[in-house]
């Protein structure tokens, strides 16, 4: 139903995240070899199995749409860490899971981080940053801490999305933190019942804000801030921003932009209508520090 007939396709038995195997399907049934189905014992959304062969994603590219996307998503993330992340330490690293062809890392290069990052194939990144040949979700030790951990677009992805958070856990630096976006999975569902754009063989999971925090929270992680925003009115507001920046604006609008953007960041905090989660998060135990 979901998948032709002779894909192969790999079940997923239990649930991604808390293994249990007891399920309540939203898409689909028992008898189709792609399903979307609510974990009944910790409620994380995910998909009965997934395509053997993975399409190759091309995310090679670094040209002016990729380069904006990013430095908007910097904007954003920036916002939610006051600052914070535009003005790094001296020295301060960051790495970024699951970097394939490095365009963020590239954001945080010019930023003025030291950028490090993972990925299954490595070459696509090697030429620009160090990157390290290992899974998202692996056991792998980099033998150093970083200031920013970026899981962008990955914990929807990894099979097992405890090992990806618990890899970017016990790589921050003492008061750093952690940045993950995924799809918001009520705004994909509120939309249909099979929710168009969502590649049913290739992801594993979804999450909507309860489940993302549930995740975060059960590695030992403290959220700081949970995002998302009607998407129309985020980058008509960026998009405004940025023409503003190339072409100057009356005192006006930059004021009247100041405004909208605020009241954007505090309806944000309780939304939940954009098509992405943003997640800051840090370390419990940095607070005693
Ligand atoms: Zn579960």
């Amino acid at each position: 139903m979901w998948a032709e007939p002779n894909d192969d396709v790999i079940p997923h038995l239990d649930c991604p995240l808390c293994h249990n195997s007891d399920r309540r399907f939203i898409v689909g049934t028992w008898e189709d070899p792609i399903g979307v189905a609510r974990c009944t014992a910790c409620g994380l959304v995910h998909t009965t199995g997934r395509h053997a062969t993975q399409p190759v994603t091309s995310t090679l590219s670094r040209g002016g749409a990729v380069r904006r996307q990013h430095r908007q998503a910097f904007d954003l993330y920036d916002r939610l860490l006051h600052g914070r992340l535009r003005t790094p330490m001296q020295g301060a690293a960051a790495l970024d899971i699951g970097c394939s062809g490095g365009a963020w890392l590239d954001q945080l290069h010019l930023w003025g981080y030291q950028t490090e990052g993972t990925d299954v194939d490595p070459s696509l990144a090697a030429a620009t940053h160090r990157v390290h040949e290992t899974d998202a979700d692996g056991a792998a030790d980099l033998g150093r801490r970083y200031e920013v951990v970026s899981l962008i677009d990955q914990l929807d992805l990894v099979e097992r999305p405890a090992a990806a958070l618990h890899f970017a856990a016990r790589h921050l630096a003492p008061g750093g933190v952690v940045i993950i976006e995924v799809p918001n999975w009520n705004y994909w569902r509120a939309r249909s019942v099979l929710p168009d754009g969502i590649e049913l063989g290739r992801k594993v999971a979804f999450y909507d804000r309860d489940s993302l925090r549930d995740a975060v929270v059960a590695v030992g992680l403290d959220p700081l801030a949970i995002w998302s925003a009607p998407s129309v009115l985020d980058r008509a507001i960026a998009t405004t921003r940025a023409q503003q920046a190339r072409q100057g604006a009356p005192n006006f609008l930059r004021r009247t932009l100041s405004l909208a953007e605020r009241a954007l960041s505090h309806a944000s905090d309780a939304s939940d209508r954009g098509a992405k989660l943003v997640m800051i998060a840090h370390r419990v135990m940095d607070e005693a520090h």
